[in-house]
């Protein structure tokens, strides 16, 4: 008996020994330490046995029992420290681990330029005023000096969604509004960025949808002068101080006169390259002195008050200052193309 007790014992340490987690090591508790168990099993036949023997062998399985129950719990205790260890070691933040990249984005080249323009004539002493994009007739073409049937309509091919109501074609008719706001009274200094919309097929030049700034001053004693030293300064501050400007004679109807303006090629610097058309010079905007029509029917006295107002467009400015070869650029959003216009 007491051989069998030895071998129990080598036999559960042995296990023991063995045993890789908690859940297999409950298992050999169970088993040898249980009430169904082998040990219990021999304390149980003691009854059988003699005076003598009795003592002996109960002794010797209260040791093995002991010794099992001692082995059992160390290992436990291995174990759940083990696995404690093993937790942490997976848990653990390498900080040497290069970080993931966050990709700042930048403004588009379209917005930069507007926010610089707006910029400058806020410096001027404008204000920056907005209209509807779906606009009436009568602001769009009326009220600036474009009664229904005027041949120049047809000159902006039109987005029409009722008989009076269009997609506004150019950001002019926010001049109207403003100054009918005023009352008749000036001084009026305004710009007005926005989107306007024409039926245009779509090429390396032209959009059906595109930005326009519009500018406006209306007071008493504004001369064309006025208008050319205003642009002038616009030239220079957008392309560089040796930036010369020129006006050439032009039609608008709401204007008169009208101009085009003109910008020194900055590439050959007057001397004729393929960007200048040989000419020296790239059109840049239009512009003139507000017609007395339009003044009127905003409720000015053109007597008292003159203006002047000019119209670019800001795909344009950003493209001659860019070298953009293609309008379409500005609205395809490939990351590729707009990447490149981060400030840094
Ligand atoms: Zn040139």
């Amino acid at each position: 008996m007491l051989e069998r007790l030895q071998e129990l014992r080598e036999e559960a340490l042995q296990k023991v020994e063995e045993a890789v987690d908690l859940k297999s090591l409950q298992d050999i508790r169970v088993s040898y330490l249980g009430k169904k168990g082998p040990i219990t099993e021999v304390l149980r036949g003691m009854g059988k046995m003699s005076a003598e023997e009795r003592p002996k062998i109960g002794q010797a399985a209260n040791d093995v029992r002991e010794a099992i129950a001692t082995a059992v719990d160390t290992k436990q205790a291995q174990l759940e420290k083990a696995a404690v260890e093993a937790k942490l070691a997976q848990e653990t933040i390498d900080v040497t681990l290069p970080g993931r990249p966050v990709e700042q984005g930048n403004h588009h080249p379209l917005t930069s330029v507007v926010e610089e323009i707006e910029d400058l004539f806020l410096r001027m002493g404008y204000t920056v005023a907005e209209g509807p994009e779906v606009e009436q007739d009568y602001y769009n073409f009326e009220a600036l000096n474009l009664p229904k049937g005027h041949p120049a309509r047809d000159m902006q091919d039109s987005f029409y969604i009722t008989e009076e109501l269009l997609m506004r074609t150019h950001t002019s008719p926010v001049q109207a509004r403003t100054m009918e706001k005023y009352k008749g009274k000036g001084p009026v200094k305004i710009i007005c960025p926005g989107k306007v919309y024409r039926r245009d097929t779509d090429d390396a030049t032209h959009s059906h949808q595109f930005t326009q700034i519009e500018g406006l001053v209306v007071d008493e004693n504004i001369r064309m002068s006025d208008l050319k030293g205003t642009l002038d300064a616009f030239a220079k501050h957008m392309f560089g101080d040796e930036r010369e400007i020129r006006l050439r004679p032009s039609f608008f109807p709401f204007t008169e006169p009208s101009v085009e303006v003109d910008v020194s090629c900055g590439i050959c610097h007057g001397e004729g390259c393929s960007v200048c058309k040989k000419t020296g010079w790239i059109e840049i905007l239009g512009a003139g002195m507000v017609h007395p029509n339009v003044l009127e029917m905003a409720g000015f006295d053109s007597k008292k008050y003159t203006g002047f107002a000019f119209g670019m467009g800001p795909e344009r400015i950003a493209m001659l200052k860019y070298g953009i070869d293609d309008i379409r650029h500005f609205y395809t959003n490939d990351k590729r193309f707009l990447q490149q216009f981060k400030r840094v």
